[in-house]
């Protein structure tokens, strides 16, 4: 088990939203964030850099497209670099392009796909090795629950998220013997930034189908995924933990 002191984590699309949230929830004296994003000069990202330091941890946020495997592979060797270790990757940026099947553009396929499940495998990839030499590592992919429950004009982005559960399962199965734990968290509908161009309609529609009767935020997620990267989950492997406010069973 890795010392707490010097913990290293890794939150892909770290600069707002979802990953933001899982930034500052896991942010401490002891822990080292990176986070990354894709859109230059991101205010955004200014904002998670000072959210994150405040909460007492040393942060480092690079703009870093994941869909570009070269670039992925120089964030991970300059953090390995700077801190020698990687202790959790957080596979968490992602975009959606919808559509309905029949009209969708290839070109809006590939951006989903290249950007959620490719991107996250580029990741998984090149933190792989520098995690089982530590004989430790938590990977946590930020999957949803239309992964599991297909939703009409998300062709694209259901088949990534439902790809990431099935490269989680494998990952967790490949990693297992070298005490690497590989888990997804599926979050249903939650308040951020690509949930709130949704029409009014569409919105109260998805409410309709969340038992809780609410939106989620995006720190009911981070709490999920501190506790899977804990010691306390150690025997969780291979699982896709559901935050949906009952809208799946
Ligand atoms: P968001 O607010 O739109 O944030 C997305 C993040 O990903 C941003 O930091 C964005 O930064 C980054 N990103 C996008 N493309 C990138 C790229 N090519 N390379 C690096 N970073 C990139 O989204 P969110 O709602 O927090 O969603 C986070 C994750 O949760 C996503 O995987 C999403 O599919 C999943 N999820 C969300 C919901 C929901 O209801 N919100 C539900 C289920 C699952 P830049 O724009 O600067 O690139």
């Amino acid at each position: 088990m890795t010392n707490d002191a010097e913990r290293v984590v890794v939150v892909t699309g770290g600069s707002r939203g979802i990953g933001r949230a899982i930034g500052v929830r896991m942010a401490d004296a002891n822990t080292t964030i990176y986070f990354n994003y894709s859109t230059k000069n991101s205010t955004d990202a200014e904002e998670t850099a000072r959210l994150v330091e405040d909460a007492g941890a040393t942060v480092r946020g690079a703009l870093v497209n994941i869909a570009l495997r070269e670039e992925v592979q120089g964030f991970f060797s300059q953090i390995v670099k700077e801190c020698g270790r990687v202790d959790v990757l957080v596979n968490n940026a992602g975009i959606a392009r919808d559509g309905l099947l029949v009209r969708m553009k290839e070109e809006d396929w590939d951006r989903v796909l290249g950007i959620n499940l490719k991107g996250a495998f580029c990741c998984i990839q090149a933190v792989a090795k520098t995690m089982m030499k530590q004989r430790f590592g938590r990977i946590i992919n930020i999957a949803s629950v239309v992964g599991v429950m297909g939703n009409a004009g998300q062709a694209n982005y259901v088949a990534s998220k439902a790809g990431m559960i099935g490269l989680t399962k494998t990952a967790a199965r490949e990693l297992a013997p070298r005490g690497i734990t590989v888990n997804a968290v599926a979050p249903g509908f939650i308040d951020t930034s690509m949930t709130a161009d949704l029409a009014e309609k569409v919105k109260e529609a998805m409410l309709a189908q969340v038992p809780l009767g609410r939106m989620g935020q995006p720190q009911d997620v981070a709490e999920v995924v501190a506790f899977l990267a804990s010691e306390k989950a150690s025997y969780i492997t291979g699982q896709v933990i559901h935050v949906n406010g009952g809208m799946y069973m």
